[in-house]
């Protein structure tokens, strides 16, 4: 519905209260109502942290959550959609469901996130942003609910989207046509700060290979080319360069491999690899671009 549209909320008092602030408060009621439930799904998640693509104990708690939502069989659960660890939930109010020259729905997409990463769990609160998806699709229902026949037309999906940390459950989604027909989609990240808009990053990797020459390092090290070498200057000049970046840049650089299986043998092969991100896209060009300048040229 449009907020200052004519509907009102059913039950709800004159009171100089706009029709949209009713109907805030009609969801907001609807979450208090489900906190119990809704806090023991996300302490559920915390408490068994999953890595990406193997969250099978939260996709299981998520997708019996939607299933067990009371009235029975509101939402329409499809508890494997697109990859294993990934579901869709739907509702739409049930005088909606008739088939109808009706308006084709609007399409109003909530995402749940929950994976976490090896060793430190749920470090920036995933559990969260599934409790936070469910809570906020619970409210928007309570609120339609609330309003008077016939149902304004809004459809409901929740989706829940594995491996944001690594390997990107939601590309793979994007690419089998799971947010073809959404139009629009929220989701809510814990953050230090209340913001209505987080900026998001654009990332761009970046993997170097380096080839050197074998030798026997007490015998004759002077005959080889050390990769490792390579790459250990390569990382301490994108340290260094770290001071000139801007504040929106991000540079995280791992040295993957370098050493030889024998002790005694120069390594001759070494990889690194570098995550830039920027708030734009534009941005992380020219991070890859100075990236590149200022860690192989060092060598
Ligand atoms: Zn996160």
């Amino acid at each position: 519905m449009r907020p200052g549209g004519e509907r009102s909320v059913e039950g709800g008092a004159c009171d100089g209260r706009s029709e949209l602030e009713l109907l805030k408060l009609r969801a907001a009621e609807c979450i208090d109502e489900a906190a119990e439930r809704l806090g023991a799904l996300s302490r559920a998640i915390w408490s068994q942290p999953e890595l990406a693509y193997e969250e099978h104990h939260a996709h299981r708690v998520l997708t019996h959550f939607f299933e067990r939502e009371p009235p029975a069989a509101s939402w329409a659960v499809q508890p494997h959609y697109q990859l294993p660890t990934a579901f869709r939930a739907e509702w739409e109010p049930p005088e909606a469901q008739a088939p109808s020259a009706a308006p084709r729905p609007l399409h109003l997409g909530f995402l749940c996130e929950y994976d976490a990463l090896p060793g430190i769990g749920h470090a920036c609160g995933h559990n969260l942003i599934a409790e936070v998806g469910a809570a906020a699709a619970l409210g928007v229902r309570g609120a339609l609910e609330g309003l008077p026949r016939p149902p304004p037309p809004v459809k409901v999906i929740v989706l829940g989207t594995p491996a944001e940390e690594d390997g990107g459950g939601k590309i793979d989604l994007i690419e089998a046509g799971a947010f073809t027909n959404l139009d629009v989609v929220f989701m809510a990240h814990p953050s230090q700060e209340n913001a209505a808009y987080l900026p998001d990053m654009a990332e761009h990797d970046v993997t170097v290979k380096y080839y050197g020459k074998a030798s026997h390092s007490a015998a004759y090290p002077w005959e080889g080319l050390n990769a490792l070498d390579a790459a250990v200057l390569a990382y301490n000049n994108l340290s260094v360069f770290r001071q000139q970046m801007k504040p929106t840049w991000r540079v995280h650089v791992e040295i993957k491999s370098g050493a030889h299986d024998y002790y005694n043998v120069l390594p001759n092969k070494s990889l690194w690899k570098a995550y830039m991100e920027n708030g734009r896209k534009l941005g992380i060009e020219f991070i890859s671009e100075d990236t590149m300048l200022n860690g192989p040229s060092g060598n």
